[in-house]
């Protein structure tokens, strides 16, 4: 059993919440890499918490920064205080944005 060849596929369509539910990792625009606690949904927005003890309201959009940011693994350094776990970070770089739901959105 080969551990890295093992891949995750996330459809990088969706929307932010679907994106940090499945992943539990938070891109900091201070490039920090955080570990996501909980996540509070209300419909629009939602209540993200780190495990270091953060806790703020994003909306939930797939166009947003934060989103972008996780598809594109802009956040290298994980946050020391998070202790995110190695198979998360693993994890996370196995894991494949795919667009196979384009065909969904028509021409
Ligand atoms: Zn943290």
């Amino acid at each position: 059993m080969n551990q890295e060849e093992k891949k995750r596929y996330v459809y990088k369509n969706q929307g932010l919440y679907a994106l940090i539910n499945k992943i539990k990792l938070w891109p900091a625009r201070s490039g920090i890499l955080h570990g996501v606690k909980s996540i509070d949904y209300r419909g629009a927005s939602m209540t993200i918490t780190t495990h270091c003890g953060e806790s703020f309201v994003v909306w939930d959009s797939r166009h947003s920064r934060s989103a972008r940011w996780l598809r594109n693994r802009w956040c290298k350094c994980p946050c020391p205080a998070c202790r995110v776990p190695d198979w998360k970070l693993q994890k996370y770089s196995n894991t494949v944005f795919s667009d196979s739901r384009r065909y969904a959105h028509g021409s």
